[in-house]
């Protein structure tokens, strides 16, 4: 599927989270098909590896075809014209989101004009979560149940070597 029907949602997925999972959901109300996609940069240190954020992913939406997992180095404007993307999804939380976001939006446009960059706020219920706290809350052992699916609960316990939810 090309065109509109579908849209590249890249991101780091360190790991996903209901925020994400959020935007997702609700972005499949406007795109028939998404491409949940790491986008991976060397430089940023992250917790869980390229091949395990894949599995979460994976294992989030095993059940639902319209959702594709995937990886890729270099520009994420690159990587959504192979797709055959016309759309970057991206989710917004907090005025602190804005300007990032803008700033790539905009660079990502003058780099590729037929790529646009599509924003969805997102929900109340998940306006604070981001993978950086959920990490920092697991790390101390808080309960982030309502924060991630159980898998992903799951193996940040394992992480962080805690052995009791
Ligand atoms: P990145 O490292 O590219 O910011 P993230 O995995 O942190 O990747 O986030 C991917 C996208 O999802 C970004 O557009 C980010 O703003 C958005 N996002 C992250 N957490 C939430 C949330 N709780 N609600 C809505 N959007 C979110």
């Amino acid at each position: 599927m090309t065109g509109t029907g579908l849209a590249v949602y890249p991101g780091s997925f360190d790991p996903i989270t209901n925020g994400h999972i959020g935007i997702i959901r609700r972005a499949l109300v406007v795109f028939d098909k998404l491409v949940v996609a790491i986008a991976i940069n060397v430089r940023k240190k992250t917790l869980f590896t390229v091949e395990e954020r894949l599995d979460m992913l994976g294992e989030s939406f095993k059940n639902d075809a319209r959702i594709k997992v995937d990886s890729f180095k270099g520009l994420t404007v690159e990587y959504a014209r192979r797709t055959g993307a016309r759309t970057i999804l991206r989710g917004l939380r907090a005025v602190a989101d804005f300007e990032y976001e803008l700033q790539m939006a905009n660079m990502n446009r003058k780099l590729y004009p037929d790529i646009e960059t599509l924003f969805m706020m997102t929900g109340e219920e998940f306006f604070f979560v981001s993978s950086r706290n959920v990490k920092e809350i697991a790390s101390l052992e808080g309960n982030i149940d309502s924060l991630v699916p159980p898998h992903v609960a799951v193996a940040l316990r394992k992480k962080y070597g805690i052995t009791s939810p």
